[in-house]
């Protein structure tokens, strides 16, 4: 799946302009900042494919990109920007609401939570409206070389305890670093299963 040229197809702002729903895709969602450009860059292998860094103005960007022949990988706008304007973020929570209720070729959806930090409140949120739509998420802790090993395991802990509350959680948790490598064969793998 990843051996090809990965491509970016587009950027949506709107329900209207999403591609048809033609063949399976997998999506990544979290926190602005959790490192989920970067994320991207290393499973694809291209390093300005996904912005590295995003800024509120884009917030609101459901971003496709094309993998292998027939499947697409999507980067949901990142949330919980501290200073966002509400409109943005209604805008943003519409868009995400409306695209996660309806898409018919969504498989999986990743969540991205930075290993430092754990499971925030606006990450339950995302959460629960996966729970809703009954989309399958499964979580993958990004920056696992910014921890040490102890603080890690107790962050794993809380995941996993909060994760077993959410009836859309897949249970397996992928440690990842973008920036060591960890974890990216791992997750590589996990998505060329799926699709
Ligand atoms: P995004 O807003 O979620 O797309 O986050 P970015 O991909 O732009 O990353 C935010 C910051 O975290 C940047 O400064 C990255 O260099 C840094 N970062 C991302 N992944 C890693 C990682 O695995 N390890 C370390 N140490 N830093 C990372």
């Amino acid at each position: 799946l990843f051996a090809g040229e990965t491509e970016f197809l587009k950027g949506v702002v709107a329900m209207s302009g999403l591609p048809p729903a033609d063949r399976i895709e997998v999506c990544f969602a979290g926190r602005s900042n959790v490192g989920k450009s970067t994320l991207i860059n290393a499973l694809t292998g291209r390093k300005g494919l996904a912005r590295a860094s995003n800024t509120p103005g884009r917030t609101q960007e459901i971003n496709f990109f094309t993998a292998g022949v027939d499947h697409y990988l999507v980067d949901l706008p990142g949330y919980g920007y501290a200073n966002a304007p509400l409109a943005v973020v209604e805008k943003w929570q519409r868009l995400l609401k409306q695209y996660l209720s309806g898409r018919q070729s969504l498989r999986r959806a990743f969540v991205l939570i930075d290993a430092r930090h754990g499971i925030k409140d606006v990450d339950e949120e995302i959460m629960k409206r996966l729970d809703t739509s009954a989309v399958t998420f499964q979580c993958v802790l990004t920056k696992s070389d910014k921890v040490k090993a102890g603080e890690r395991d107790r962050i794993l802990g809380q995941v996993r305890e909060r994760l077993s509350k959410h009836p859309a959680a897949f249970p397996e948790i992928v440690l990842t670093s973008a920036e060591k490598g960890e974890g990216i064969p791992t997750l590589r793998a996990i998505i060329a299963d799926l699709v």
